[in-house]
C-alpha cells in the first residue's frame, strides 16, 4: 500500500514512517517544518536530539529503503496536485497542523495562524483529493479535545437523537477548549461535507493524548516545553531536573492516553481498513483515563525508580476549563478492528526516563512554565 504522510518531520509523522516501512508499506511525506521553527520561537528545543530532514532521510534510506520526502507546505495546492498524480496514494495520514492550544491562545497573531495553517491545509488537501485521488482514503488527525468535557458521556462521533418524537442520528456536539481545539472541530465539519458531496472516504481520529519515545531506529522529536510539550511530558521532564512538577489548578481534569507505539498501531490498523466510498467515519483513539493528579504521582513513583525525588505543585491554572468533570468515553471501534494494548503507562514512563535522562543538559529551564494565560 502506499501511504502519503502529511506532517511526517513531526512527533507522530516521524515514528508512523517508521513503523509502516517496518511492515513493507511504501511510504511518501511532505512537511513545511514549521513544527521546528515554532518550538526555537518558544525558546525551546526537542530533548531528543533530532538531524536536520535531509539526514533524517538518509538514515531513513539505509534503514528501511528508499523513501520520497518533500518540503513544502500542504496549502500550496497546485504542487500538492502535482505530488498526489505523481504518487497515487491509497492513504494520505494528515498530521499536518500547528497543535498546540497555548500557542493558538497567544495573540491574534497565532490564533490567525492556526486557523489559515489548519483549516486551509485541509481544504487544500480535500480539493487536491476530489481533482486528483477521490478513491484514497484520508485519514486525519483530530483531537478528543473536541468534544470538550461535555456532562453526558461521550459516543465515536456520533448519537442518536429523539426531538419532538423523531428520532435521528447526529453529529456529536463539539465544545473546543482553545483556538487550535476549533480548528480541528471546523476540519471536522470540512470533512464530512466534502465526504456527503464529493463522495471523499475518511477516518477522523479523535485522538487523546500520545506520550513516549519511540522504539525504531531514528528518534522522533521530545518537547516538554510549556507551549508543545504536554502534560505527561511536562512531567516527566520536570522530575528529571528536580523541579516541580507543576499541576494546573486543582489537577482533576481528566483526560485519555495512549502510548506512542500503540497509537502507530491504531493508525495501520485504520488505514488497512478503510470506509466505504463517500464514508465519513470518527473513531475516538485513547486508552488509559487518568486526572493529571494520578498522573503527576504515577511519574513521582517511577521517577523514584530512578533515585529522582520529586515533589508535586498545584499552580495557578492558565487556561479556562473545567476542573473537575466526568470523562467517560466510547472507544470501540479501534478495538473491533483488532487493536490489542501492547504496552501501559508505567512501561512507558520507564522508557521515557531511560531514554531522557541523557539529554538532561537539552531541557530548557526557562520555558517550562506556562506564560500563555487563556484570559
Ligand atoms: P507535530 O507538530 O510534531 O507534527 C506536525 C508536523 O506537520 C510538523 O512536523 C509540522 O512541521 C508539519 N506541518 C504543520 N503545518 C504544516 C503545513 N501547513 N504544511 C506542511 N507541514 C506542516 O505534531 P504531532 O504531535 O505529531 O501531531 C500530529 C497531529 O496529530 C496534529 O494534527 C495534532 O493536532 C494531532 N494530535 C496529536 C496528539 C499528540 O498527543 N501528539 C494528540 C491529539 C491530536
Amino acid at each position: 500500500m502506499r501511504v502519503l504522510i502529511c506532517g511526517i518531520d513531526g512527533y507522530l509523522g516521524w515514528a508512523l514512517a517508521q513503523y509502516l516501512a517496518k511492515r513493507n508499506f511504501k511510504v511518501f511525506g511532505i512537511d513545511n517544518l514549521s513544527r521546528r521553527k515554532l518550538v526555537k520561537k518558544a525558546g525551546a528545543q526537542s530533548v531528543i536530539p533530532i538531524s536536520s530532514l535531509r539526514d533524517r532521510k538518509k538514515l531513513f534510506e539505509q534503514y528501511y529503503g528508499p523513501i520520497e520526502i518533500v518540503k513544502m507546505d500542504l496549502k500550496n495546492y497546485e504542487k500538492l496536485k502535482k505530488l498526489l498524480q505523481l504518487w497515487q496514494p491509497d492513504a494520505i495520514v494528515h498530521f499536518a497542523e500547528m497543535p498546540s492550544a497555548p500557542f493558538s491562545m497567544e495573540s491574534f497573531k497565532a490564533a490567525a495562524y492556526t486557523h489559515d495553517n489548519n483549516l486551509t491545509g485541509t481544504l487544500a488537501l480535500l480539493f487536491a483529493m476530489k481533482e486528483v485521488c477521490p478513491d484514497a482514503h484520508l485519514v486525519k488527525l483530530g483531537t478528543m479535545g473536541e468534544y470538550g468535557t461535555p456532562e453526558t458521556d461521550i459516543p465515536e462521533g456520533y448519537y442518536d437523537i429523539i426531538f419532538r418524537g423523531i428520532r435521528a442520528r447526529h453529529m456529536f456536539p463539539r465544545q473546543p477548549g482553545s483556538f487550535y481545539h476549533a480548528t480541528k472541530v471546523h476540519d471536522t465539519i470540512n470533512i464530512e461535507f466534502a465526504c456527503r458531496i464529493w463522495n471523499l472516504r475518511s477516518t477522523d481520529i479523535m485522538q487523546g493524548v500520545v506520550y513516549g519515545t519511540n522504539q525504531d531506529h531514528i528518534p522522533t522529536r521530545f518537547d516538554a516545553d510549556a507551549v508543545f510539550g504536554t502534560a505527561i511530558n511536562r512531567f516527566v521532564t520536570q522530575a528529571i531536573i528536580g523541579h516541580p512538577i507543576t499541576l494546573f489548578g486543582k489537577g482533576q481534569q481528566q483526560r485519555g492516553f495512549l502510548p506512542l507505539q500503540d497509537s502507530m498501531q491504531c493508525i495501520t490498523l485504520i488505514i488497512e481498513n478503510p470506509p466505504a466510498q463517500g464514508e465519513y467515519r470518527t473513531i475516538n483513539q485513547i486508552e488509559e483515563v487518568y486526572n493529571l493528579t494520578e498522573l503527576a504521582l504515577k511519574v513521582q513513583t517511577i521517577a523514584e525508580e530512578f533515585n529522582l525525588t520529586t515533589k508535586i505543585d498545584n499552580i495557578s491554572n492558565p487556561r479556562i476549563e473545567k476542573e473537575e468533570h466526568r470523562y467517560e468515553v466510547d472507544h470501540d471501534i479501534l478495538p473491533s478492528l483488532g487493536y490489542l494494548p501492547t504496552s501501559d503507562m508505567d512501561n512507558e514512563l520507564r522508557k521515557m526516563f531511560r531514554d531522557l535522562i541523557p539529554f538532561k543538559d537539552r531541557i530548557v529551564t526557562t520555558s517550562i512554565m506556562p506564560k500563555i494565560r487563556w484570559k
